[in-house]
């Protein structure tokens, strides 16, 4: 059981109406490891440069994160800045992005990640993500995340590696934006079309819609009380997808779905603090907690007390 993940490790600055946040560690593939690492072995591959505290990387391989495929080379590490409003915590309004050394990044796997059941393109230039795929041997499970700057800065790239994938998972604005329609429904069909088994919508504090050839399935996002950085849910999304289908072995649409609520439960974590401050503590038993409370919520004949709602961490 292991998942091979390529993407961004980053340092984000981040403002919302509550407070800003410089530097706080970020990047997408740090934020899937971190999710996943509570549930499977996690291999990642990406470059930080030498303005990334080696704290950081302490925190992953303490975490056993796999760090062979993680370059440290000279120069500057990913940066991304963004903002959230009120009026919509579902997006980031992207301030800046700064490749620095993903610019010119050539991935390399190390032989011990080719063989991993899962392979996880999250999201970076799709011409690393395609160089990825072609490293690996058989895994079981291909999974792809990507947002609106490579839709619409690579869309041609994205779509090659869209066509070699199982599932494909964004943000439900940038499903639409990929199939230039008004249509969730639509943009899932289209998507599908090109050879993926599922699309993925996630939807923020609406929860994430899964689309497959003959079914679908929405699962709900956790009602907080708190919320104070929406940065990385999406990816910790993923991280608790992928970690829970990883573990069960399973890649059935049945267990697509299970999964799908331990993605929606982890992203619920992420949001309650800064950067990846929560999960810092967070035991596979607290997920396992809110994905049960999940069918509380869903269910007309069970009785869900409000109250309890106030218990967050
Ligand atoms: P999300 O889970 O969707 O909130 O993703 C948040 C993370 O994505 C942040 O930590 C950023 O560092 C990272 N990110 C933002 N823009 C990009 C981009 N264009 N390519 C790769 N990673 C990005």
């Amino acid at each position: 059981m292991s998942i091979t993940v390529v993407g961004s490790v980053a340092l984000d600055s981040v403002e919302t109406p509550l407070g800003k946040k410089e530097d706080a560690l970020g990047g997408a593939a740090t934020y899937f490891s971190t999710a996943a690492s509570l549930y499977t072995k996690v291999q990642l591959v990406g470059v930080v440069g030498d303005d990334f505290p080696e704290e950081h990387i302490e925190f992953l391989r303490k975490r056993g994160v796999g760090l062979e495929g993680l370059q440290r080379r000279h120069g500057l590490t990913f940066r991304w800045s963004g903002r959230y409003r009120y009026e919509d915590i579902n997006n980031a309004e992207t301030i800046e992005t700064q490749l620095g050394l993903f610019g010119d990044f050539d991935p390399e796997l190390p032989e011990s990640y080719r063989e991993a059941d899962c392979v996880f393109l999250a999201n970076i230039d799709p011409d690393l993500q395609l160089k990825v795929l072609q490293q690996v041997r058989q895994p079981k499970l291909k999974v792809l995340d990507s947002m609106n700057f490579w839709i619409t800065n690579k869309k041609e790239e994205l779509t090659e590696v869209i066509k070699k994938v199982d599932v494909v998972l964004m943000n439900e604005g940038e499903a639409l934006q990929y199939g230039e329609t008004f249509s969730l429904v639509a943009a899932a069909r289209k998507i599908l079309q090109l050879g993926p088994k599922v699309l993925l919508a996630k939807r923020g504090e609406y929860g994430a819609a899964m689309f497959a050839d003959q079914t679908f399935f929405f699962a709900p996002a956790y009602p907080l009380e708190v919320v104070t950085d929406p940065t990385g849910a999406g990816d910790t999304f993923a991280g608790g997808f992928l970690g829970y289908l990883s573990r069960a072995g399973d890649y059935s649409l049945a267990a697509m779905k299970r999964a799908v609520l331990h993605g929606s439960a982890m992203a619920s974590f992420t949001i309650e603090d800064y950067s990846i401050d929560r999960l810092r503590s967070l035991t596979l038993a607290e997920v396992e907690q809110r994905v049960t409370d999940f069918a509380g919520f869903t269910s007309p004949e069970a009785e869900a007390v409000f109250d309890k709602l106030r218990l967050h961490s």
